[in-house]
């Protein structure tokens, strides 16, 4: 921190400009300067501090500060800043400057460098001083691009170097601090010929050595040089040391030691240290800029830090509880954000107009009348709440959440049903050729038993289509000769144009782009939206992720379903285990083997899914037909390869996550997963649902390498309980939020905050997203300026449109 000294240079400007960033940062407690600022200026005298005039303006400015509002005093400071770089850049011409007497070179005096002069924090950080060509790509590298980027780079962890002792009660494999001045230093060189910088550092109360591989050291803390000395401390033939620790100059502002030092993610050729540097400057030279979007009633109603404080603190706190609420601070405010775009986006999608389709009962209970079972009432009400919203004059955004097998496609084909007798057209849009041919033929059966009259006209479209079927598609789907088209991304290219699309259904939403949807949705006026997803998420989430859809959920299965038989094994028993699928496989049944992601690289998990490939062909199971899939292969190679199993020329199929969420192999009994410790738990509850699809009794085996507590509970929730929302719910209280926001979910911009923040903090920003909506829909209003150009950078960066 900057404490100003009474004794301050000949020039107080800059150390001025300090106290102004402290006190913003501070959130304008007036407590940058003990006894207030009014005070301070009162005290201070023309003579050694520059101009007369300029001080009787700076203690007008700050008369009656106490006395102000956050606002107010905000206001103060920046016309006292105004002010003091208005005298600066007037006195800075060369002829002044060359007039001045050289400054003496004492080492180690104190830093007080003037601050660049930032106008905005989207100033590029080049403005930053030290940040030339070079260190702009560094911090590119990083996505760090302006003041803002900077000031959100956020520390992967904090050293604590806080606690600074005496050297003599310095304890072996603990980080602490020293401090003292340097009395020996030597320069050598390592056997390997590397230079080697030794000092030993004295504080009164003992000596303690430290080297370093750099030879600038010695030039940086020559004998005599007062440092503080930050690290892990070693030890070297029984004697205690510091191995390039961290250090800096007594005289300075403490970064880089004696405090919670943050630790940055780097990139070549950039260090910490110089990282820090810039995150100090920046935070000192926009300290005047920061804002809070929230006011001060609504920051207390919800207990939120200020956000001045809230990004000192992010980089530099001053203890771990600080750290902590300043985090919750950060998340709060991204997600406030993305649920006031995700809300209003919703707002502007429904009030376009759209179609009202008359609900149609009689059409629709003579469809159930056809079907081999009963709706569940999960099944009905997801339904119930489908047609109320396609009743509405009013375009539906409604996502379908149920379970593998839970019968989501029978309630969409029961909307498309009523749209189509309404006389438009219908669509389903799948993520892979396989699934499209899948839910052609199971809409086909599930209109079987219709009279030919009432019977929807199917047709398919993938990427397989020859040109003469796409033709074809094309003139009948234009001639809405086609009720109800099922395709691929084939349905999204241009030439493909509907009569009348009143419905379009978009099969597992995670794999399909914003663009894509938007697409499709453009093929029709303003149609209806009913996004289908089989990957549960908690329903507390679920409000944050999918704010701009309604969400209609099946939670529960047709009855007689089959639990699936869910065990786990030693690796010690993988022999018996390769038994057991040999028995299922001779009874006539398939079987699936999982091998986990090495390493976040597709790369790497086809490499070790081929090799156990190898090894299970050839000495396993040399005598049975094995196959193998992986996220390297090319989409149709990939699909050849899941026919072939759906086809039963393959009795074992080897494969990494890539395997298909949707797809239906009735006759695959055996769910093998290796390593299975490695696996979130909605993605281990997707494996398994790919078996017990057909009559015979299913299972699921879990082998596990070594596995932490939480993946321990992991796997025994997933042998536990076969409730794919039961399981979600288990996978937050784990993980927690981050986790499920770590990958970029599809349409949504990037949440580099989420991580901060607790399940809590996300539903009260979703409470105040409609709280201040409700009050406010367009962020029109004066005070909702800052929030609304957030929300706009927010989603600035190509998010489009959801749905
Ligand atoms: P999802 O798409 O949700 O994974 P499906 O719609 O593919 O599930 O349904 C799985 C199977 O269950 C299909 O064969 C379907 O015909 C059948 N099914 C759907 N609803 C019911 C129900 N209420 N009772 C019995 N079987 C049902
Ligand atoms: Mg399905």
């Amino acid at each position: 921190m900057s404490r100003p000294r009474d004794n301050a240079t000949a020039d107080s400007s800059v150390l001025w400009r300090k106290m102004f960033a402290l006190e913003a940062r501070k959130g304008y407690l007036d407590s940058a300067v003990s006894g207030g600022f009014e005070r301070y200026f009162a005290g201070q005298s023309a003579a050694s501090n520059g101009s007369a005039d300029r001080l009787a303006e700076l203690r007008r400015l700050f008369a009656g500060y106490a006395g102000l509002g956050a606002s107010q005093r905000a206001q103060r400071i920046e016309r006292a800043l105004t002010l003091l770089h208005a005298g600066e850049t007037q006195r800075a011409t060369p002829v002044a400057e060359a007039k001045r007497p050289a400054p003496p070179k004492k080492p180690a005096q104190r830093r007080v460098a003037p601050l660049p002069h930032v106008e905005s924090l989207d100033d590029p950080i080049t403005l930053l001083r030290g940040v030339g060509e070079g260190r702009a790509r560094q911090l590119a590298a990083l996505n760090v691009r302006t003041i803002r980027d900077l000031l959100l780079l956020l520390p992967r962890l904090h050293h604590d170097y806080s606690r600074v002792q005496p050297i003599t009660s310095i304890l072996f494999h603990r980080e602490c601090t020293v401090r003292g001045e340097v009395v020996s230093l030597q320069e050598q060189r390592t056997k390997t010929g590397k230079p080697l910088v030794e000092m030993e550092i004295s504080d009164g109360t003992g000596r303690v050595r430290a080297t370093w591989f750099n030879p600038y050291i010695a030039r940086q803390l020559p004998v005599g040089s007062q440092v503080a000395i930050s690290g892990r401390v070693e030890q070297q033939r029984g004697i205690l040391c510091f191995r390039n620790p961290e250090w800096e100059l007594l005289d300075e502002e403490m970064l880089h030691t004696g405090r919670l030092v943050p630790v940055y993610p780097l990139t070549k050729g950039l260090y910490q240290k110089p990282l820090r540097n810039l995150t100090r400057m920046a935070l000192d030279a926009s300290a005047r800029l920061l804002r809070d979007p929230l006011d001060d009633e609504t920051r207390m109603r919800l207990q939120l830090m200020p956000l001045p404080i809230a990004l000192e603190a992010i980089h530099y706190p001053e203890s771990l509880d600080q750290l902590r609420i300043a985090r919750n601070r950060l998340a709060f405010d991204e997600f406030l954000v993305l649920q006031l775009g995700l809300v209003q986006r919703k707002v502007e999608w429904q009030a376009a107009d759209g179609h009202a389709f008359p609900s149609n009962p009689p059409l629709l209970a003579h469809f159930r009348g056809t079907l081999p079972f009963q709706f569940t009432a999960a099944q009905q009400r997801a339904l119930d709440e489908i047609l109320q919203d396609m009743a509405l004059p009013r375009p539906m955004s409604r996502l379908l959440q149920g379970d593998v097998g839970s019968g989501k496609t029978v309630v969409a084909a029961s909307a498309a049903l009523v749209a189509i007798a309404d006389g438009f057209q219908a669509a389903l849009l799948a993520p892979t050729e396989i699934l499209a041919e899948q839910h052609y033929r199971s809409l086909g059966g599930l209109f079987d038993a219709l009279p030919e009259n009432e019977r929807p006209r199917l047709a398919l479209l993938t990427g397989k289509s020859t040109k003469a079927e796409r033709r074809d598609v094309d003139e009948r789907l234009s001639a809405g000769e086609i009720d109800l088209i099922v395709g691929t991304h084939a349905l999204l290219e241009e030439h493909v144009a509907f009569r009348r699309l009143g419905l379009a259904i978009i099969d597992e939403q995670h794999r399909f782009g914003v663009g894509q949807r938007a697409a499709l949705r453009d093929k029709g006026y303003n149609p209806d939206v009913l996004v289908m997803t089989a990957t549960p998420i908690p329903r507390s989430l679920s409000l944050v992720i999918h704010g701009d859809l309604d969400v209609s959920i099946i939670d529960e299965l047709p009855p007689g379903r089959q639990t699936i038989e869910t065990r786990r094994a030693e690796s010690s028993k993988r022999r018996e285990v390769y038994g057991f699928l040999r028995q299922q496989i001779d009874a006539g049944h398939q079987v699936f083997i999982i091998y986990p992601l090495v390493e976040e690289s597709e790369a790497i998990d086809a490499r070790a899914a081929t090799a156990e490939y190898e090894r299970l062909s050839t000495e396993v199971f040399p005598d049975l037909r094995l196959g193998l899939l992986h996220g390297r292969m090319k989409p149709v190679e990939k699909d050849a390869m899941m026919t072939a199993f759906r086809e039963r020329e393959i009795d074992i199929l080897v494969s990494t996550s890539v395997v298909e969420v949707g797809i239906d192999i009735p006759n695959a009994t055996v769910m093998l997963i290796e390593g299975a410790e490695r696996f979130g738990l909605s993605q281990l509850h997707q494996f398994r649902g790919r078996v017990g699809r057909g009559a015979a009794r299913s299972y699921c085996i879990l082998i596990a390498g070594e596995s932490s507590e939480t993946a321990n509970q992991r796997l025994d929730a997933l042998v536990q309980t076969q409730d794919g929302f039961r399981l979600s719910e288990i996978d937050l209280e784990l993980r927690g939020p981050g986790e499920f926001f770590g990958k970029r979910q599809s349409g949504l911009p990037d949440l580099k905050l989420a991580s901060l923040g607790d399940l809590g903090t996300l539903q009260r920003a979703r409470d105040e997203a409609h709280r201040i909506l409700n009050a406010d829909p367009h962020l029109s209003a004066e005070h909702n300026r800052l929030l609304r150009a957030q929300v706009e950078r927010f989603w600035a960066n190509g998010a489009g449109d959801l749905s």
